[in-house]
C-alpha cells in the first residue's frame, strides 16, 4: 500500500488516525458516515489507496468501491428501509470536489427529503447532442 497523504483526512481516517463511524471495509475500501449528511444515513465510500478522483483512480480500486458502494446500499436497504439511492461521485471543484480523495457518495433518499434534481433539465436540440456524442466518441 502507498504511503498516506499527511494533508489527506480520508487517508487519515484509513490510517486510523482520525475518527470516524466506518460501516464497511475490506481489503481495499472502508465505507464511513459523512461528518455533514445530505439525507439520514448518507455514508462516503473511498479506495484505502489514495487517489485524487476519477480520473486519477485504478480501475481496481474503481471496481472495488463500486461493488462495496452496493453492498453498503443493501445493506441500507434492509436496516433503514429507504425509498431510494443516489451515488454521486464529484470530480475536481468545478464539480464540488471539496476533499480530494476519491469518494463516492452513498445517499439514501426518502419521500420527503429536501433534496433536488441539481441540474436543470433544458430542451433537446438533438444536432448539438449529436455533435458532443461524436467529439466525445473521437476522444477529444
Ligand atoms: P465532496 O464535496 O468532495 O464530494 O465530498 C466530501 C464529503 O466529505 C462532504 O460531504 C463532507 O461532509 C465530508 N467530509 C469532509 N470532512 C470529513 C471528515 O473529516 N469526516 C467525515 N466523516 N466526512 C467528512
Ligand atoms: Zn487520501
Amino acid at each position: 500500500m502507498p504511503e498516506a497523504r499527511p494533508d489527506c483526512i480520508f487517508c487519515a481516517i484509513v490510517a486510523g488516525d482520525s475518527p470516524a463511524e466506518i460501516v464497511d471495509s475490506d481489503d481495499h475500501t472502508v465505507t464511513l458516515m459523512d461528518i455533514n449528511p445530505a439525507t439520514k444515513g448518507h455514508a462516503l465510500v473511498i479506495p484505502r489507496r489514495h487517489s485524487d478522483d476519477l480520473l486519477d483512480i485504478g480501475e481496481d480500486d474503481l471496481t472495488a468501491c463500486a461493488i462495496a458502494a452496493q453492498r453498503v446500499v443493501k445493506r441500507m436497504e434492509a436496516s433503514l428501509e429507504p425509498d431510494g439511492f443516489n451515488l454521486i461521485n464529484a470530480t475536481r471543484a468545478a464539480a464540488w470536489q471539496t476533499v480530494f480523495h476519491f469518494h463516492i457518495h452513498v445517499v439514501p433518499r426518502y419521500e420527503d427529503d429536501p433534496l433536488k434534481l441539481p441540474w436543470i433539465p433544458r430542451g433537446a436540440d438533438l444536432d448539438e447532442i449529436a455533435t458532443i456524442a461524436a467529439t466525445i466518441r473521437e476522444g477529444r
